[in-house]
């Protein structure tokens, strides 16, 4: 019990370190020594910070913890994919994924207990949505996922496309990809860091207005209201075009795109009449489409599309001169691809 009235520091910023520090009277580098050894050495015990003294060490780990997101299993797929189950308590799970590649890793991280956006093609969005994730939560994760790595001198990219709508958790969201970004700490460079939405317009809008900006992912799945008001049902609030709007704006630096992800639906938005359409509305804009082949999640009733429909879809918006990938899915053995994510 006395272990749960420790405030935990993952996820605490500089000048929250900054401010403990001070009172316990302690000067202001021992705060810079801490939050580096949280984020850029990932130091999991208070007796590996040597250099800060046995006395200090002692005094914090009466008050201070140093925990990640309690892992509860792993799963690994054939093709070295790992699905991550944390547990954060009775009930609560959530899940991040780890995506080893030949030159870099990628990391897919939550950010909220379930999901209140209710995708149709998303398993997750079946599940009842129970809570925001903290900072410490979300950043957690990568530390903990980051423990796994195999080789760290790999390039990491971290994509904010796990369970939950991270622009409906803005304060925090934003907190953790400061600390992310930060030079000082974790050094993942902005550049490296995705946030993908559903289409929260006003989320979207602040972030173009923030300091630390990252990659934009819009998960757009359909070229009409009509279709996307029932696929991303979100869009009855923001249709496709105040989303597309907001996209315009959106500031981006050189070489920078926007990606839209576009789940095909067999049968559903998979048409070429849609390839059309969808290259006409993105037109103008410095983007690139990742085409997604819906995977045959149990829970789910619609159907994967024919794979000739899929490259006939990219072939479309190829002619069009639009970058069009299909992402290859990974992990789908393991329930770790886009949309499989239900916490089981
Ligand atoms: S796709 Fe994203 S926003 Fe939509 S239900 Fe799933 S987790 Fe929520």
């Amino acid at each position: 019990m006395e272990h749960q009235r420790k405030r935990n520091l993952v996820g605490a910023g500089p000048e929250e370190i900054r401010d403990i520090l001070a009172g316990l009277e302690e000067p202001g580098y021992r705060a810079r020594q801490i939050y580096a050894g949280i984020y850029a050495r990932r130091l999991r015990s208070w007796d590996a910070f040597t250099e800060l003294g046995k006395p200090l060490r002692e005094r914090l780990k009466g008050r201070f913890s140093l925990e990640y997101p309690p892992v509860l299993r792993v799963f690994e797929s054939k093709d070295g994919t790992r699905r991550f189950l944390f547990e954060l308590s009775p009930g609560q799970r959530i899940e991040a994924v780890f995506i080893p590649e030949e030159k870099r890793d990628t990391v897919c991280i939550s950010t909220q207990v379930g999901c209140a956006v209710g995708c149709l093609f998303c398993a997750t969005g079946r599940l009842p949505m129970q809570r925001n994730l903290t900072t410490g939560e979300i950043v957690g994760q990568v530390l903990a996922l980051e423990e796994d790595r195999a080789a760290a001198a790999k390039r990491l990219n971290v994509v904010i496309m796990g369970m939950g709508e991270p622009l409906l958790n803005y304060d925090n969201v934003m907190r953790a990809i400061r600390l992310m970004a930060d030079g000082g700490g974790m050094s993942v460079s902005p550049r490296r860091i995705t946030l993908s939405t559903a289409g929260v317009v006003p989320g979207i809008l602040a972030l173009a207005a923030e300091p630390v900006v990252p990659n934009l992912a819009i998960s757009l799945n359909a070229t009409t209201d009509a279709v996307r008001d029932t696929l991303v049902p979100i869009n009855k609030k923001w249709n496709i075009d105040a989303l597309l709007g907001a996209c315009r704006g959106f500031p981006l630096e050189s070489r920078r795109r926007i990606t839209f992800e576009y789940v095909l639906i067999g049968g559903v938005n998979d048409s070429p009449i849609d390839a059309h359409r969808l290259a006409k509305l993105l037109k103008g804009m410095r983007k690139k489409v990742n085409l997604i082949p819906l995977n045959a999640a149990d829970s789910i009733s619609l159907k994967p599309p024919d794979p000739e429909r899929v490259l006939q879809f990219q072939k479309i918006l190829i002619d069009r001169h639009i970058t069009a990938n299909i992402r290859r899915s990974r992990g789908a053995d393991i329930a770790a691809a886009c949309g499989m994510l239900a916490a089981q």
